[in-house]
Parts: structure tokens; sequence; C-alpha cells
């Protein structure tokens, strides 16, 4: 047993809190792996605020990580102690009917199909004053130490640096795979972004990089606009400038609605007007937000009838096992800017001030 630090989530809407935890070793198919790096996503935050589905409290947050193989269960071939890796909040497990499927990345093992808040075996390996912790995704990055099924990890080349590819986790691998993956833009497209947070600027690189013509970045936030811009964005939109609904702007600024609309922000109003806002007859809306749980949207069926298309993302479609050690070859090759979404660097102490940057769209 590892006794180190983490950052526990007690319950719904209380801080993180700074806590030393045992870690139990791995059991028969899973890895215990020294944390390097973890990135901040949205959707960690939702999981404080209550809003991911089915999560159970107490739990360790996190799920854009990078570390090093520590020790392996039975059983693991795949890696070794020493290893780098990269955790895989949806798994790879090989073998499911999603897995064998070369179209769909979402693996029976993830979260939405079967609660990964503890490990396969139905326990946690994490305690911390007598009680039991649970896990997020299987991956809990906010640890000094974690444990995972194997097929939650892929291994990536040795001489990534992880605190900058721990970002390919989560926020860029979903944002640039919702543009070349889920929605495959076309070169000479437009597309519109709403929201540019890490998913929302991925978007913006995905587009670029497939040759979009316009890239219209939107954000209430208009801190966000120089980095949308120097990655591609033609046109950056405050929607609280606005004297009309966004996506009356939108259909007015591209005729008849864009060729692709982006939501990347979570809430219910910026995707009904991703979705009104794309053409009506060849116009795909992409949602790569996560609705709160639980949440309803009412929406005119016309919408639909007239031809655009309505799609969800996980991780912007990558078989995350296969993709993300192609997709760190790919940054140590400069084929995309991943370190402009690396706003701060942060010590793992400081954990609740990056939290902050993150509620106050500082990151
Ligand atoms: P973020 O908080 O960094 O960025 C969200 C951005 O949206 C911010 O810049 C904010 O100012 C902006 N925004 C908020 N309200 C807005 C509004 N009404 N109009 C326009 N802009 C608005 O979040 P992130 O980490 O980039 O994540 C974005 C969303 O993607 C979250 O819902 C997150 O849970 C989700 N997510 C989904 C997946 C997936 O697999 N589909 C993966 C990662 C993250
Ligand atoms: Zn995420
Ligand atoms: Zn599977």
């Amino acid at each position: 047993v590892i006794r180190c630090k983490a950052a526990v989530a007690w319950a719904v809407g209380k801080p993180l809190s700074m806590e030393e935890v045992e870690v139990s070793p791995p059991k028969a198919g899973e890895v215990r792996i020294k944390m390097v790096a973890t990135g901040i996503c949205r959707t960690d935050e939702n999981l404080r605020q209550g809003l991911f589905p089915n999560s159970d409290f107490p739990i360790i947050p996190g799920h854009e990580g990078a570390g090093i193989v520590e020790s392996i269960g039975d059983g693991v071939t795949s890696v070794k102690p020493g290893d780098k890796v990269i955790l895989l909040c949806v798994p790879q497990c090989g073998k499911c009917i999603f897995c064998l499927n070369p179209e769909s990345n979402f693996c029976l093992k993830a979260h939405m199909f079967e609660t990964q808040c503890v490990l396969p075996d139905k326990t946690t390996r994490f305690t911390c004053k007598g009680q039991q912790i649970h896990h997020f995704m299987w991956v809990s990055t906010f640890a000094e130490y974690t444990v995972v099924p194997d097929y939650a990890v892929a291994k990536i080349d040795a001489v990534a640096p992880l605190e900058k590819v721990c970002l390919l986790a989560c926020g860029f691998p979903t944002g640039y795979g919702a543009v070349i993956n889920a929605a495959k833009v076309k070169p000479g497209s437009t597309c519109a972004v709403i929201g540019l947070g890490g998913v929302g600027l991925s978007v913006v690189m995905g587009c670029k990089a497939a040759g979009a013509s316009r890239i219209i970045a939107i954000d209430i936030n208009k801190d966000k606009f120089p980095k949308a811009r120097e990655l591609g964005a033609t046109d950056c939109i405050n929607p609280q400038d606005l004297k009309k609904p966004i996506h009356e702007v939108l259909i007015e600024m591209t005729g008849y609605g864009a060729d692709y609309t982006f939501e990347a922000v979570g809430k219910l109003d910026t995707l009904a007007a991703a979705m009104t806002s794309c053409n009506p007859s060849t116009g795909m809306c992409i949602m790569a937000g996560d609705p709160p749980a639980g949440s309803m949207l009412t929406i005119d069926p016309m919408l639909l009838l007239t031809g655009r298309e309505w799609k969800g993302t996980v991780l912007g479609g990558w078989k995350m096992r296969d993709s993300v050690p192609k997709l760190v070859s790919s940054y140590l090759e400069k084929k995309f800017n991943l370190d402009v979404l690396n706003t701060h660097t942060l010590p793992f102490a400081k954990l609740n001030e990056g939290m902050e940057l993150l509620r106050a769209g500082k990151r």
C-alpha cells in the first residue's frame, strides 16, 4: 500500500480537499501509476458540482493524466514498470461489440454503460481516514498514485513530456476529433464553434487543419479570442455584445447557416443555438460539450426533417488505446499546437487554484 496525497471531493459542491490517502496495490489485470501531470477539464468541475451522471462520493476527480507505471498486477503484459502512459477515461477493452466495430470508440466498459466509480471487481483501491474513496471514470488523476485496469492505459513514447501530453487524454482529442472524426469537415466549409475552452479551441485547430475557409468562434469571455484567432478563427463573436440571439446572427453571417456547428460549452441553450444555426439541408451540428446529467431538451423535429444532422461525440471518436500513442507521436512531430492549451503549470498542492482558474475562465 502506498500512502500519498490526493484531492478528494467528499460531497457534492464542496471544494476539493487535499488528503493523505492509501492506494492499494494493483490486482490482476490492473496497473498502479505514479502520476506526473494532470490537466483540469470542465468535466472535473461538473463532477464536483454533481452534474456528472452516476457519480458516487467521496470521489477523487481528474481524468486528463499522464504518468509512469509503478507496478502491475498478474496477467498484465501491455505495460511494465517504468513505462510512460496516458490514462484513458474512455477505455478500449478490445473485445466488446463497440471495440470490434471500426466505426465506434464507445467501449462497453465506459462509464455510461457500467459505473467506473469502482474498479471492475466492484471495490476501490483508495481509502482515506478509514473510508473507501471512489474512482472517477476509473482514472482519478488528482492523486499522486492511481490504479486502473490495463485496458484504460496507453503506453506512449518514452521521450514525450508528460506535463504537455496529458492534454491528449481528453480536451484536445475531443475537440480535434469532433472535427476530424465526427464531422469529417470538408475543405472550404464554414464552421462555427460555441465555447472556447480547451475543447472549443481544439475544435478551432481541427477546423483549420481540415481546411475550413471560415471559422466563427463564439464565447462570452472575450479573453478567449486572441488564442482563437492565433489558431485560425476568422471571426470572433461575443453573444453578449449582440442585439439578436446568436443563432440568428450566425444564419445572417452565413446565408443559410454554417456547414458545421460545434457546441463546446455543455449548456442546453448553446446546444439549441448550435442546432438551429447550421445549414437546414446539409448542415451538421456536433455536440462536444456535456449537457448536465438528467437535463432534457425540447426541439422542433422539423429542424431535422429538412436534412440537417445532429451528432454527439465521446472524446472525439478516437479509439483511445490505439490513437493516443499516435497523437503523442504527431505532437512530437509538431503536427498540431497542443502547447497553446497549456495556460498555467502549477504544483499538485495548488490543484484547487487550478480549479479556481477554470471557474474564472482563465484557463
Ligand atoms: P471550459 O469551461 O474550459 O470552456 C467552456 C467555454 O464556454 C468557456 O470559455 C466559457 O466562457 C464559454 N461559455 C460559457 N457559457 C457560454 C455561452 N452561453 N455562450 C458562449 N460561450 C460560453 O470547458 P472545456 O474543458 O473546454 O469543456 C467544454 C465542455 O465539453 C464541457 O461541457 C465538458 O464537460 C465537455 N467535454 C466533453 C467531452 C466529450 O467526450 N464529449 C470531453 C471533454 C469535455
Ligand atoms: Zn475532460
Ligand atoms: Zn470494449
